[in-house]
């Protein structure tokens, strides 16, 4: 090693050293002193046109949100008002609300205790979940944390079940494109579900976008779902919506062909576990936009009053299809010699688009 090469060593290897002096000493410094820059005041900028001078105390006192942008938003009364951020505020709202898990780990950004209060102010409340384990934004960083309760979760990666989403009692749930959500994320518990690009939730139904779509799920809370022309729906798909009344599906059971190994043609195929059914009792109304409907497809569906199954070709309808029904008053079917339970019960008449309509009129 020649002179030079050794001096440079030493040169490396002294400021490493004084570095980690420094840095020690910062830890050791109290709060407010840590960072020579830190302002003492703020000009806030309102929608009246005025502009305030805020204390940091009295900055996060009225702390509203951070914009796309990054600049950091107020609220006094009726006022909004705004502060611009930096670029790395911007940076850093950005990583939290992509949710991908090495760029919040790795987050080095010079943010200002501003920024920093901003950010806590708009994440202290969201838990990351990954793979079985938590992660949540502490003021400085994300880092792994305990699972504890929390107004958001947001899903980035792994399979999550209910029972342990329930600890949380989220009320919101973000699913990231990583997450493999399915119904038992969601079975029992009540959250809003919000997808980031992979996952659409839309009407109730919260449809995978990858492979030609799949209905993955429903949202817990719908009362009405609308499931759009997805190519596949997954089994229990709809076993979190307890509540739920009215139903418009591309088809069905599993997909809209009636053939080949994995196709189940039953209603109670979206509400399955297993080999039991539970379709629930608030469950009237149901429309059928295409597919097959097999011998008794909505088997085991003890409430459902109404079918409208017009968008369905005749030929791809079972004479027994809507067999087996207790409860239905009201059919629209595209086949007209279908048979019925309770059949004398029923009056039918044809409607304009040429199918038949059954109608029952009696009160039980
Ligand atoms: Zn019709």
């Amino acid at each position: 090693m020649g002179l030079k090469a050794r001096t440079r060593k030493w040169v490396a290897l002294l400021v490493a050293v004084l570095f980690g002096i420094g840095f020690a000493a910062v830890l050791f410094l109290p709060y407010p002193e840590r960072i020579g820059t830190e302002k003492d005041s703020y000009a806030v900028l309102w929608s009246d046109g005025s502009v305030t001078e805020e204390s940091y105390a009295s900055a996060c006192a009225l702390l509203a949100g951070i914009s796309e942008e990054g600049d950091i938003l107020f609220s006094r009364g009726t006022l909004k008002g705004t502060y611009a951020g930096g670029e790395d505020l911007r940076a850093a709202r950005a990583v939290l609300e992509e949710g991908t898990l090495l760029p919040m780990l790795t987050m080095d950004l010079p943010l200002d205790r501003l920024e920093r209060a901003a950010l806590y102010d708009v994440y202290a409340d969201m838990l990351y979940y990954d793979t079985d384990d938590w992660f949540a934004f502490n003021g400085e960083k994300v880092a792994l944390c305990g699972i504890g309760k929390a107004e958001t979760v947001f899903f980035t990666g792994g399979e999550l079940r209910a029972s342990v989403l329930s600890l949380t009692e989220a009320k919101t749930l973000i699913v990231g494109d990583d997450a493999e959500l399915s119904y038992e994320t969601l079975y029992g518990t009540s959250v809003r579900v919000r997808g980031k690009t992979r996952y659409i939730v839309e009407n109730g139904a919260i449809v995978d976008s990858l492979l030609g779509g799949t209905l993955t799920a429903g949202e817990p809370l719908a009362a009405d779902i609308f499931v759009p022309d997805v190519a596949v729906c997954a089994q229990g798909a709809l076993l979190p919506c307890r509540g739920l009344v009215s139903l418009s599906l591309p088809f069905v059971g599993s997909g809209p062909v009636a053939a080949g190994e994995g196709f189940f043609g039953e209603l109670g195929y979206l509400f399955s576990e297993g080999e039991a059914y539970f379709v629930p009792q608030t469950l009237k109304r149901v429309e059928v936009r295409g597919g097959a409907l097999v011998s008794f497809a909505f088997y085991h569906c003890p409430s459902l009053e109404e079918i409208d199954a017009c968008g369905v070709d005749p030929s791809d309808i079972e004479r027994q299809a809507f067999d087996g029904l207790g409860s239905l008053r009201y059919l629209h079917t595209p086949r007209a010699d279908v048979t019925l339970e309770n059949a004398a019960k029923f009056t039918t008449y044809v409607a304009e688009c040429g199918c038949t309509v059954y109608e029952r009129r009696d009160r039980s």
